[in-house]
């Protein structure tokens, strides 16, 4: 056995059969699992569960496996193995751009989903809480300690506010939409307008550095990266 022991999976599967036999599958292997029957929980667990790696069926109710993907990849480079149950789709969900680690097909035995699941977690395993903090500029953001600083001196700034800089980070210089910074709020329904009243207070809780994020009339918002 390798030492994967503690890794957890979130299995998003609606298929109450499949999903029995992943979990059992899995937690036999020594891993910890979740799981969320539709998109909507799926996202819930991402944030509360944390998982190591999520096992994505893409036809789910509600909010789909893609919807899903795509929330998950705005924040997070959690590893994903996507569950669909076209061979055919493969080719183009891959043209979408998902951000998926691997792909698999149904039917599948779940002896494959278990070895899968261990190379893609392999593959992952050089991109550790590394790659959680974002630096532009004077700028550093770590959303890993949840913390960010202007020069080495710590802003205090709250869950939102970090994502918003994190993100503006991780553009290096390119300029965000307000709806894409609207996506990192993970408020469902709110005006565009709330981004700004965001950027403002983001500006004032980072001092000197707030002069850094520029407004792109027309556009969005921009981090000065140099
Ligand atoms: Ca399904």
């Amino acid at each position: 056995m390798e030492a994967m022991a503690e890794k957890r999976i979130l299995v998003v599967e609606d298929e109450t059969r499949i999903a029995d036999v992943l979990e059992r599958y899995l937690r036999a292997e020594g891993f910890a699992t979740e799981r969320a029957t539709t998109g909507r929980r799926a996202l819930e667990l991402w944030r509360a569960f944390q998982p190591d790696l999520i096992l994505l069926d893409l036809m789910l109710p509600e909010i789909s496996g893609i919807e899903v993907a795509r929330t998950i990849r705005t924040r997070s480079d959690v590893p994903i193995l996507m569950v669909t149950a076209k061979a055919e789709e493969v080719d183009r969900l891959l043209g979408l751009e998902l951000g998926a680690d691997d792909y698999i097909t149904k039917p599948f035995s779940p002896r494959e989903v278990v070895a899968r699941v261990r190379a893609v977690l392999r593959r992952a395993g050089g991109r550790g809480r590394a790659q959680r903090i974002y630096r532009a500029g004077a700028i550093e953001v770590d959303l890993d300690a949840f913390e960010a600083r202007c020069g080495g001196q710590p802003a205090a700034l709250s869950p939102t506010q970090l994502r918003l800089l994190a993100a503006l980070a991780q553009a290096e210089g390119r300029a965000l939409s307000r709806h894409e910074l609207l996506d990192q709020l993970g408020e469902a329904y709110v005006d565009v307008r709330t981004v700004d009243a965001h950027v403002k207070n983001l500006r004032r809780r980072l001092g000197p550095c707030g002069a850094l994020i520029e407004t792109v009339r027309g556009v969005g918002y921009r981090l000065r990266v140099n």
